[in-house]
């Protein structure tokens, strides 16, 4: 992994304090991207299939991008939004290093939401819907079954209880009103099995262009029956504006570009996929759930957000929140654990990076087991000692290869539940690894002793270096 001739790169020191407001609408994020040169503004008309996301890819981590009238379409489409973890602490208004405690605490205090009666989403109401001129809705992947809508989140209802989950499934436009739902077996698949259960359909609403802190909390892992938009609130400081559907009961973000108000239908399956997903490989074609449009509301000008299959933006915002809560779970059991990391090498699920200041021999062999406990997406653990930049891969791969050694460091455990998107799983069987990279405790004091020039993150290049030509 490390570049022939680079050297290990020192722990960066800690950034800058930058204590701002969150942002709270998707808007003023495009103006902080715009600002700081890391928002692609495209040529109108760039083809929704496969060109719109061959431009975003390319630029995917380093700039959002922005696609006026795509196809020739008369609503815009915006990417990227949120493809470094760097830039969703900036958006939460904290330093990188005080992400997921400041997640957790907004997990831990969600507020609940403020209803209005006046919303900017409701500003244009259709009825008679036809998706395909509606939306500009993208061809991502090159197997990819046709568009998808990949940024909506997914509002339900408990029908029992009427508290409201969010989520985000990939959705096939099947049809003029027609869309095709991968629902995994989480929340809203439990609410639509209810629903079912009752011969109903379930009601659903598909918000599309949140602001990043609503999007990002719309993968908290929390318990059924918490809702996201609550987390939403905690994170902007403030409670979440929504507005009540026209057609349902369920209340969405009032300040959201989109919304697609529909059911869940009952005994209704049709195939949905092939998909490009995270592991960078495609979710199959199957039959799948299958969601009626009822209506479709928007803002006058309305900005369509697509996240393309498998890009940064994809990984990341699914493992921030994933490792905000397996940091919590392990912290539980273990005070020595510092922080954790699911590299985008892993793709931000399967890889775990545990950063650790080892107090009893043996234990990060404990550690490991407890991560594996804690996500069954978990599939290789690398425990490390707190002179590690778990963020950066070489340093990782520097613990390994000096701390590491396999006869007495390796734990596997054979036939665990994994992640079934993982191919080589066998339907998602999958064995466990944990590499233990940290110093044995007794370990004489300077033979684990990492080399240092002193003075070297403090030498000040602009005044040091004063040429570039050495034939005077
Ligand atoms: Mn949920």
């Amino acid at each position: 992994m490390i570049a022939p001739g680079s050297s290990i790169p020192a722990i960066p020191a800690p950034a800058r304090a930058l204590r701002n407001q969150p942002i709270r609408q998707l808007r003023d994020w495009l103006d902080r991207l715009a600002e700081t040169q890391r928002l692609a503004v495209t040529r109108p008309g760039v083809r929704l299939k496969f060109e719109l996301a061959a431009i975003a890819k390319r630029l995917d981590g380093e700039r959002a991008t922005y696609f006026p009238a795509p196809d020739g379409h008369g609503v815009d489409v915006i990417s990227g939004l949120l493809s470094n973890r760097n830039w969703i602490a900036e958006a939460m208004g904290v330093t990188p290093d005080e992400l997921l405690t400041r997640f957790q605490d907004a997990v831990r205090a969600p507020l609940p939401w403020h209803e209005t009666g006046e919303a900017p989403v409701q500003t244009i109401i259709h009825r008679e819907v036809d998706l395909n001129s509606l939306l500009p809705s993208p061809t991502h992947n090159e197997f990819d079954s046709g568009p998808y809508i990949t940024a909506g989140l997914m509002i339900t209802r408990n029908p029992r209880t009427g508290i409201q989950n969010v989520a985000i499934h990939r959705l096939q436009v099947s049809g003029p009103d027609r869309l095709g739902a991968l629902l995994l077996p989480r929340h809203t698949l439990g609410y639509q099995q209810m629903a079912e259960d009752e011969g109903q359909d379930l009601p659903v609403a598909i918000v599309i262009g949140v602001d990043p802190l609503t999007l990002l909390a719309s993968q908290a892992i929390v318990p059924m029956d918490c809702d996201e938009l609550e987390i939403a609130g905690a994170l902007h400081g403030a409670p979440l504006d929504v507005v009540k559907c026209l057609t349902s009961e369920i209340r969405v973000p009032a300040h959201a570009e989109i919304v697609i108000e529909g059911r869940l239908l009952a005994r209704e399956r049709a195939l949905e996929g092939p998909f490009g997903e995270f592991p960078q490989y495609y979710g199959e074609r199957g039959e799948r759930h299958v969601i009626a449009v009822d209506a479709v509301t928007h803002r006058s000008k309305p900005l369509f957000h697509t996240i393309v299959g498998g890009g940064l933006e994809h990984l990341v915002l699914g493992g921030i929140p994933r490792e905000a809560t397996i940091l919590e779970t392990l912290q539980r059991s273990f005070p020595s654990v510092r922080d954790v990391h699911l590299a985008p090498g892993g793709v931000c699920r399967y890889h775990l990076y545990v950063r650790m200041k080892k107090r009893f021999e043996g234990e990060a062999k404990n550690v490991m087991l407890g991560a594996f406990a804690a996500h069954y997406d978990i599939k290789h653990v690398v425990a490390v000692d707190e002179d590690v930049d778990i963020y950066n891969p070489a340093e990782v791969e520097w613990a390994v290869s000096t701390r590491f050694q396999a006869d007495r460091d390796l734990v596997v455990v054979a036939n665990a539940l994994g992640s079934k998107l993982d191919p080589s799983t066998n339907d998602g069987v999958s064995a466990k690894m944990g590499l233990d990279a940290t110093r044995p405790l007794d370990a004489p004091e300077m033979k684990f002793h990492r080399i240092r020039v002193p003075g070297e993150a403090d030498v000040d290049l602009e005044k040091t270096i004063v040429s570039d030509r050495w034939r005077t």
